[in-house]
């Protein structure tokens, strides 16, 4: 199986491409914002409790969200692999993934990083705010919230995968088929999976 992880700050480009690669590689997309957003719409509880973190550019609790994530891998047990996006975004998190793929008898196969710098991510945000209206991209005080808690408590998820020889990195920046064929080269070139 091919589980894979994508990987950077909030407006890397993430979503976009996640949903390529699971159209290209037949992947179970799971993206944990998504999955907020969507308990959110549906007002239920756990969307309410959500909310709270969200709208200040905060990390939801992780035993929500692994909570959240185990119900989704076990709604769907007959996959080719998964590509997850926005998750794991710390190191407990990481360490349940792990331990829930070690129980399937699978592992994560490589995480692969979307490099793009601050200030370009800020404007991009704020583009996709303006057409999406989602309430945490067109604030830049959030936006500026969400980037400190990715270097705070995200980044280091990239250096548990590099201790195990699973971490890439590619440039982010140029157009969004550009970067899907980055996405594709480290791909096709991981050991068989
Ligand atoms: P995203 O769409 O991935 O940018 O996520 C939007 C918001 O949902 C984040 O700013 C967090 O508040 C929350 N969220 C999404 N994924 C996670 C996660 N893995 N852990 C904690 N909070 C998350």
């Amino acid at each position: 199986m091919l589980n894979l992880i994508l990987f950077g700050p909030p407006g890397s480009g993430k979503g976009t491409q996640a949903q390529k690669l699971a159209e290209k590689y037949e992947l179970l997309h799971i993206s944990t914002g998504d999955l907020f957003r969507h308990e959110l719409g549906n007002n239920t509880p756990l969307g309410q409790e959500a909310r709270k973190y969200m709208d200040q550019g905060k990390l939801v609790p992780d035993e929500i969200t692994i909570g959240m994530l185990r119900n989704k891998i076990e709604a769907h047990p007959q996959v080719k692999g998964y590509i997850f996006d926005g998750f794991p975004r710390t190191i407990p998190q990481a360490e349940a993934l792990d331990k829930l793929l070690a129980e399937r008898g699978q592992s994560i196969t490589a995480l692969i990083a979307i490099d793009v710098p601050d200030e370009e991510i800020i404007q991009r945000i704020l583009l996709r705010g303006k057409e999406s209206g989602r309430s945490d991209d067109q604030d830049e005080k959030i936006i500026r919230q969400r980037i400190a808690t990715y270097r705070e408590q995200t980044l280091p998820v990239y250096n548990y995968y590099e201790e195990q020889n699973k971490a890439h990195t590619i440039n982010g920046l140029g157009l969004i088929e550009e970067i899907s064929q980055r996405l594709f080269q480290v791909i096709d070139e991981l050991s068989p999976y």
